[in-house]
């Protein structure tokens, strides 16, 4: 190996040896940033190890470590050694993977994920898989497949002839959709402003009866967006009764279900999604509760055809694989030229196997049940959400019964600064709240008692 490549091993080495103690937080400014990283770009080229040795000390102080055991902010999940592993490989490899034929070896290690993925997690057995770069990929993935078969259907050819002048085309979402479900429509030429919202219940539930008669109004192609996991409180919407309401009015259902679909893998927890097999596309990610590395997402279409259909593209230079022959990863996804980005899922499925996949979800589940409970016993706190997914949500009263908005935003920024984790801010139903996440595989009980000791130290002294 040459020396800046012994370099980069080692400084990632030492990076990922440091999650455990680390700070989580960044510990540089913006101004130290850009004073540290902002240069001028050289005329002429530096060696590599010298670029990459300056790199390593001028980012660092500006890194946080997400991949480690408490950083619970967002929805961000590790990335294990296999996944990083293999990772490292697709680099190194290089492999440019629109085609068969550019890399046979991603070709068929997708086609194998595909097959290991729909299996894992309860969906119709011949659905599509695209590997695309995350969950807001994937929706724009599925609803281009939606969008081509609703108006197929209404004798409409949506890829040669745009939207102008087409039919309707009616989309219904859950008042708490995420926002890259409306973002994708906007890319789509359906327009975030025109979606339907739906109410839904304390929890962040789309309410079945609501969705009745909002589809009792609609006449022609209709897409719903539901939900399996509400980024707030991890809330799943009601997946049967919404089923049941789109086969009866003939609306295509999309599900986001970004980390919420992946209790689907876990037998114990299928129950709580049931009816999610019934839908007609689903987005998830790979990068968040499965662990592996950034970017990885996830758009499977139950109707290849029409998944194809909105994302196929032939060029004379170009050497595709006739009919089913081969998988050609440009039928698939809305990128080219495109990472390999198959090896490190099918590398992190392989090391956790079915079973692995399962413990990890379930086991965030239980730490998150367990942080609910050590931090409901902070003087002051309450947890807001009924826990039952990896998402908890608290609120903190200050002792003299002052603004409880103010205070929470105080702690969630005591928090952030100490550095025993990381946690982020929200809102629920216009309430300052921290929102807790757990979906890292290194996490454990320790790190959740040391999390909620710290948080209780702060929120004493402020
Ligand atoms: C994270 C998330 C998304 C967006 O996923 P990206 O991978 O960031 O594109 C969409 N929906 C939900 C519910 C999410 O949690």
């Amino acid at each position: 190996m040459s020396d800046a490549l012994r370099f980069a091993y080692e400084a990632s080495s030492a990076f990922r040896r440091s999650l455990p103690t680390r700070p989580v937080g960044a510990q540089a400014t913006l101004l130290e940033l850009r004073a540290a990283l902002g240069r001028p770009l050289p005329e002429t080229g530096l060696p590599a190890a010298q670029v990459l040795a300056e790199l390593v000390r001028d980012a660092t102080p500006g890194l946080v470590a997400e991949p480690g055991p408490r950083y619970f902010g967002f929805v961000i999940g590790g990335s294990s050694e296999a996944a990083l592993g293999a990772d490292w490989l697709t680099s190194a490899w290089d492999q440019n993977s629109g085609l068969y034929a550019t890399s046979p070896a991603l070709a068929v290690v997708e086609e194998t994920c595909t097959r290991w993925l729909v299996d894992l997690l309860g969906l119709p057995a011949d659905s599509s898989v695209g590997f695309v770069t995350g969950c807001q990929m994937a929706h724009v993935t599925c609803l281009a497949a939606a969008r081509h078969a609703l108006l197929q259907r209404m004798g409409w050819d949506v890829e040669q002839d745009g939207l102008q002048g087409s039919p309707r085309l009616h989309v219904v979402v859950g008042d708490e959709v995420h926002v890259t479900v409306p973002r994708a429509l906007r890319f789509l030429g359906l327009g975030a402003g025109r979606v339907l919202r739906v109410p839904v219940d304390g929890q962040g539930r789309m309410l079945p009866a609501e969705l009745a008669k909002v589809l009792a109004g609609l006449q022609g192609p209709t897409l719903v967006c539901a939900q399996v996991g509400n980024v707030n409180t991890g809330a799943m919407d009601p997946m049967e009764a919404i089923a049941d309401l789109c086969a009866a009015h003939d609306a295509w259902l999309h599900v986001d279900g970004a980390f919420g679909l992946w209790a689907a893998a876990v037998p114990g927890m299928r129950g709580a999604l049931k009816g999610v097999e019934r839908a007609d596309s689903w987005a998830t990610d790979a990068h968040k509760w499965l662990n592996v590395p950034y970017d990885s997402g996830l758009a499977f279409v139950k109707a290849p055809a029409h998944h194809r259909a909105a994302m196929t593209v032939s060029a004379a230079y170009l050497i595709q694989q006739e009919g089913e022959a081969a998988r050609d990863a440009v039928d698939w996804v809305p990128e080219f030229s495109r990472r390999a980005r198959g090896f490190p899922i099918y590398a992190q499925l392989r090391a956790l196997g079915r079973r692995g996949v399962a413990d990890l979800v379930a086991g965030s589940c239980r730490l998150a049940r367990r942080a609910a409970e050590g931090l409901a016993g902070i003087p002051g706190a309450e947890v807001l959400n009924e826990v039952v997914l990896n998402q908890v949500l608290v609120r903190f009263t200050p002792p003299d019964g002052g603004d409880a908005d103010a205070f929470t935003r105080r702690v969630v920024e005591g928090v952030q600064a100490e550095g025993t984790c990381w946690l982020s801010g929200s809102t629920w139903h216009g309430l300052a709240v921290m929102r807790v996440s757990i979906s890292g595989q290194d996490t454990t009980e320790d790190d959740i008692d040391r999390s909620v000791a710290a948080i209780r130290g702060i929120v004493s002294v402020h």
